[in-house]
C-alpha cells in the first residue's frame, strides 16, 4: 500500500514535470511561429504601401476633373474642332482599320494633352457648336463607336490617367455581345465623371435607306434604354457607319438627340449643321507628327 503511494506521488510528479516542460516547449514554439507572422504582416505593409502608391496617379487625375470651371471665350470666327473616332482599342487583328494599339492610343492621347488640348465633353461640344465660343484654345472631342469591351478596359484607364474625356456610342441591342460591353462596363463607364455615353442605335443598320418608322425606333429605343439604365438623358446619337439622309436629324432631334455624328472626315463645325457634323478617323499605324498633323496640330 505504501509503495503503491510512492509510486502514485511519482506518477504525479512525472505528469507535473511533463506538464511544464510541455508548456515551455509549446510557449517556446508559438514564439518561433510568431516570427513568420512578423514578417508576413510586414511584407503586407509594404504591398499596402505600394498600391497606394500606385493609387496616387488617379487621385491626382481627379483633382483635375475638380480644376475650376475653364474660361470659356467667345471667338470672332466660326468655331471648327476635330471630333477623333475611333472604335477598338486592341492590337490590331488582320489589318483591320477599325483597330489601335492600346500604346499607340496612350502615345497620341498624351502628345494631345503635351500640346495643351481640352477635351470635350458632350455637353461642352454642344456649347462650342451653339454659341461659338470654347474653354481652351485647342479643343478635341474623343469618341469611341459600337461600345467594344476594351473601350472599358484599355481606353478608359489610359484616359482617367491623362485626365482627358471620352464618350462612347453604344449599340443596345448587342449589349453583352461577345466583344461588347454589358451592362455592368456601361454603369462603370457612366460612373467615371470624365466618361460619357451615347447611342450608335439598338441594331446598327443603315440609317439613309431605313423607313422613318424603322429610324424612329432604332433611335427612341436605344434612347430609351440608356436613359433608363444610366439615369441620363441621352443627348448625342452616332449614326451607324455615318449613314444618314435628309430626314434622319429631324427624327433625331424629335427623339430628344441634341447632336448627331457621321463619319464623313473633316472638322466639326455648326455651318454642316447639328445632326451632321465631321469627324476625324484615327487608323493604327500613326507616329506622334502624323497625328498630330492629323488633327490640324503640326
Ligand atoms: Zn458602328
Amino acid at each position: 500500500m505504501k509503495k503503491m503511494l510512492q509510486v502514485l506521488i511519482v506518477v504525479i510528479l512525472l505528469a507535473l514535470v511533463g506538464a511544464i516542460i510541455f508548456k515551455m516547449v509549446s510557449g517556446k514554439s508559438a514564439r518561433l511561429e510568431n516570427r513568420p507572422i512578423k514578417v508576413t504582416k510586414s511584407v503586407t505593409e509594404k504591398v499596402v504601401e505600394e498600391s497606394s502608391e500606385k493609387v496616387q496617379p488617379s487621385t491626382s487625375s481627379k483633382d483635375e476633373t475638380e480644376k475650376p470651371e475653364p474660361k470659356w471665350v467667345k471667338s470672332d470666327t466660326p468655331i471648327k474642332f476635330p471630333i477623333l473616332m475611333y472604335h477598338h482599342i486592341a492590337d490590331v487583328v488582320g489589318g483591320n482599320t477599325l483597330f489601335v494599339p492600346a500604346d499607340e492610343f496612350k502615345m497620341e492621347m498624351t502628345a494631345l494633352k503635351n500640346a495643351g488640348y481640352y477635351t470635350l465633353s458632350p455637353e461642352e461640344a454642344y456649347r462650342v457648336l451653339t454659341t461659338n465660343e470654347k474653354p481652351a484654345d485647342k479643343i478635341v472631342w474623343i469618341t469611341f463607336d459600337d461600345g467594344y469591351k476594351n473601350a472599358h478596359d484599355t481606353a478608359m484607364p489610359i484616359l482617367t490617367e491623362l485626365g482627358m474625356k471620352g464618350s462612347f456610342f453604344i449599340i443596345t441591342g448587342m449589349v453583352g455581345n461577345e466583344d461588347k460591353m454589358a451592362d455592368d462596363g456601361l454603369l462603370a463607364l457612366k460612373s467615371n465623371p470624365l466618361m460619357s455615353i451615347g447611342s450608335h442605335t439598338v441594331n446598327h443598320p443603315d440609317l439613309e435607306y431605313s423607313s422613318n418608322e424603322a429610324v424612329n425606333t432604332e433611335l427612341i429605343d436605344s434612347k430609351k434604354y440608356l436613359d433608363n439604365l444610366l439615369h441620363q438623358n441621352t443627348s448625342v446619337i452616332c449614326y451607324p457607319a455615318g449613314r444618314y439622309n435628309a430626314q434622319t436629324g429631324a427624327l433625331a432631334e424629335a427623339a430628344g438627340y441634341k447632336l448627331g455624328l457621321t463619319t464623313h472626315p473633316g472638322f466639326a463645325s455648326s455651318a454642316d449643321g447639328l445632326f451632321a457634323l465631321n469627324r476625324v478617323r484615327v487608323a493604327y499605324g500613326q507616329n506622334e507628327a502624323s497625328f498630330m498633323a492629323l488633327i490640324g496640330n503640326q
